[in-house]
């Protein structure tokens, strides 16, 4: 059975839907829209940016819009070449677009066993648009052609006197009660959004005894201080531009990964500098394994129902795949490397230049463990003073930054200037780390160091071509 390897959320550019609930995050910004963007990048072109060998293996990939999923015209094509790509795919949708979702029903056999539709069950928009029942024979047709459901209702507190009928409603349909799952306030730092205390809200959302809920109430506004490996096994992905972030709550673009798709991918995790106040997806992520050392359900089962008649919503595939760990494909960092990706995410998210001696030790043991014993430091103001502070406390030699910023005269008093320059400036005016630039004569080293995560790719060929050196990116200075 297959291993789940990396979870990409891919974000559908689309603001767009046919419902108006309340507590929609769309209602509480006011960015209902009626535009769908084009993608920057053909549907092609994602297929191969997301690949299984580029991925490392299979993925769940989840397909989620700010608005109404199915309401993008490529959705269709999008979730084909996922599953053909050999990935496991979710869908989260409102499932009231009939023609759309039947679509999915005529898939092959294979291809259905790798679905999932995640049905939001917004009781009162279905019940003022008199769409009750086309949703739940959606969920049946879905159910029927051999794809895995869930049935799920965001809380809100007008909906409390229904919760009754809610329940009643879904047990008949579809054999069990349903999820819940909290909604935030995305104005006010992710607070739950209710009016009442939290005894009182989870006692009323108790009758329908989901542990998505218990799960999420057990760790909301916990803020997260251990290694935390989303931006490598969890990935934020915008369909819009191919911008990859680490979290579902978004975070630094780590690189477009359709830009150049026959570049890797440089996964990079926050580590233990979580910036949000609490990690609000954590049913999904944290229960997926993203913080190894939590001791978490398994996603499938918080996610899974039991039907009346003794079936389930999940299928056996999906479950197996739901029920393992990203740490049963993937290796967690070492030491070394978590040090440097601390001391990366740091001056990122923070500002903060951490400057410890277990930095140092590891920029020093990994770079000689790659043969590396002198490094040119390419620009990067952000981070080359504490890189270099680092780097000075260890036996590496840092001979200078290399800057690209420099127009070049072609005449004699320049080519000597070029030739002179490194000597003078270590050597006249002392200066421990010089600037220089391309057309320069510099010194021999071993590797430039580049801390540009964003544009590494085009530094790498920019390097090569220019001094015929290896680029290495910091967060990848381990191999
Ligand atoms: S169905 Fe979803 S996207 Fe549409 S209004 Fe409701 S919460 Fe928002
Ligand atoms: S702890 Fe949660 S919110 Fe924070 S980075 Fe990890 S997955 Fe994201």
């Amino acid at each position: 059975m297959e291993k789940i390897k990396r979870l990409v959320n891919c974000v559908i550019p689309i603001t767009v839907c046919n419902f108006k609930c309340h507590y929609c995050y769309l209602a509480q910004t006011n960015s209902f829209d009626k535009n769908i963007p084009q993608l920057k990048y053909d549907l092609d072109i994602i297929k191969k940016a997301l690949t299984k060998e580029r991925l490392g293996g299979t993925c769940l990939i989840n397909l989620c819009a700010v608005g109404e999923t199915l309401m993008a015209p490529y959705l269709f094509k999008l979730t084909k070449d996922m599953l053909d790509n050999g990935h496991y795919v979710a869908i989260v949708t409102n499932g009231s677009l009939t023609n759309k979702i039947k679509d999915y029903c005529e898939l092959s056999k294979s291809e259905k066993n790798r679905l999932f539709f995640k049905f939001s069950y917004q009781f009162m928009e279905l019940k003022r648009l008199n769409l009750l029942q086309t949703f739940f024979d959606n969920v049946k047709m879905v159910r029927d052609a051999g794809i895995s459901y869930t049935v799920e209702l965001t809380v809100n507190d007008e909906s409390i006197p229904f919760i009754d009928e809610i329940n009643e409603t879904c047990l008949k349909n579809v054999g069990a009660y349903p999820h819940v799952i909290e909604s935030r306030d995305n104005n006010d730092g992710y607070k739950k959004l209710t009016k009442l205390p939290n005894d009182k809200h989870m006692k009323a959302w108790s009758k329908m005894a989901s542990p998505i809920l218990t799960f999420q109430d057990k760790l909301w506004l916990k803020k997260r201080k251990e290694f935390c490996y989303a931006g490598d096994w969890v990935l934020n992905l915008y369909l819009e531009n191919g911008n990859l972030t680490p979290c579902f709550a978004g975070g630094p673009v780590i690189q477009n990964i359709f830009e150049n798709i026959d570049e890797p991918i440089h996964f990079e995790a926050i580590g233990n500098k979580c910036p949000w106040e609490h990690c609000f997806a954590c049913h999904v992520l944290l229960t997926l394994g993203a913080i190894p050392q939590l001791d978490t359900p398994k996603y499938s089962e918080i996610r899974n129902r039991k039907t009346k008649d003794n079936k389930e919503w999940l299928t056996k595939d999906m479950k197996s795949f739901m029920s393992s760990k990203f740490i049963e494909s993937n290796l967690e960092y070492s030491q070394n490397k978590k040090e440097v990706i601390n001391w990366y995410r740091d001056i990122e998210l923070n500002g903060k230049e951490c400057e410890s001696n277990e930095f140092a030790k590891a920029l020093d043991e990994t770079l000689k463990a790659r043969n590396i014993k002198s490094v040119g430091i390419y620009e990067n103001e952000k981070y080359e003073k504490s890189l270099i502070n680092g780097l000075l406390r260890t036996s590496i030699k840092v001979k200078y930054i290399i800057s690209p910023n420099y127009k070049e005269y072609n005449n004699i008093k320049h080519y000597i200037i070029h030739q002179l320059k490194y000597v003078i400036k270590k050597r006249i005016r002392k200066e421990k780390v010089p600037i220089l630039n391309y057309y320069d004569r510099l010194p021999n080293v071993d590797a430039i160091i580049v801390t540009d995560i964003t544009n590494f790719d085009r530094i790498k060929k920019e390097v090569k071509e220019k001094i015929h050196k290896e680029a290495i990116l910091i967060t990848e200075i381990e191999r």
